[in-house]
């Protein structure tokens, strides 16, 4: 990145950096993963950039559907230029079926098809290690008000709409993913962070059989290999399909 752009922040797998204009950013995708609160640690190869592409294509898509999102537009393969936003600091999680932390914190067998999407709120502290919090614990602890609270869960439940709908079209199980919230400049508030097989769970329908094939971080995860391959054939299905819609 040019030196003139000051870098504001460094996370585990994006950096940010200033931008001419106060209210935008840049986000630069990098090649490094981690998993389970960054105790496992890897690079990978042209990640950064088929994250980057992954998740201007599926902002487009929300933008479309009427979702506010910290995108503006992409700069080049690994950089997009987002609107700044003050992170709140909440990972919310939305889940279809039962997989990963779920199933190792209850009873719920893995696989299990939810009756209804389970919304989950973490707090964003590394030194707590991203704890599972309560509605009730972020009101007290003034993060949110309970206004706000309802319509991140009303927002959450539309993105799951939109996106598990566009990802069966293109042979794709929308399982779970996290996502990121902040404020802009006029305290609207927009989705931000990445929505890419880093953050979703997302399973191959093309397949006959009954087994599970991971086409996201869960490759990294469970050491499965082929990664790049995951996130190349995600990319190349969500490029035919908004081809074959221009
Ligand atoms: N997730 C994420 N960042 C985190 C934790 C989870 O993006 O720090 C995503 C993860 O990729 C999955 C969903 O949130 O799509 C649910 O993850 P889970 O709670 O099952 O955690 P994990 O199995 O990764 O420990």
């Amino acid at each position: 990145m040019n030196n003139k752009y000051e870098l504001i922040y460094e996370g585990k797998a994006k950096k940010v950096f200033s931008h001419d204009d106060a209210d935008k950013v840049i986000i630069e995708f990098k090649d490094d993963a981690t998993a389970f609160n960054a105790l496992k640690k890897a690079k990978f190869e042209g990640k950064g950039k088929l994250n980057c592409l992954i998740s201007s294509k599926i902002f487009e898509i929300l933008e479309e559907n009427n979702i506010p999102t910290h995108f503006l537009e992409i700069k080049n393969e690994n950089t997009m230029i987002a609107k700044k936003i003050n992170v709140i600091p909440l990972e919310i999680v939305l889940r279809n079926i039962a997989y990963g932390s779920l199933c190792k914190q209850t009873t719920i067998e893995t696989g299990t098809v939810l009756t209804k999407p389970l919304i989950d709120f973490y707090l964003k502290n590394d030194e707590l290690n991203d704890p599972l919090i309560t509605k009730d614990r972020i009101e007290l602890m003034k993060i949110l008000s309970s206004r706000e609270l309802d319509f991140l869960i009303k927002l959450t439940l539309k993105i799951n709409e939109i996106m598990k709908s566009f990802f069966k079209n293109i042979q794709l199980q929308l399982v779970d993913f996290k996502l990121e919230f902040g404020y802009d400049s006029k305290k609207n508030i927009l989705l931000g962070d990445e929505i890419s097989p880093d953050n979703c769970r997302l399973w191959d329908l093309s397949q006959k059989n009954d087994t599970i094939i991971s086409l996201d971080k869960d490759r990294f995860r469970n050491d499965l290999g082929g990664l790049i391959e995951a996130y190349s054939e995600i990319y190349k299905r969500i490029n035919n399909s908004s081809n074959l819609m221009k």
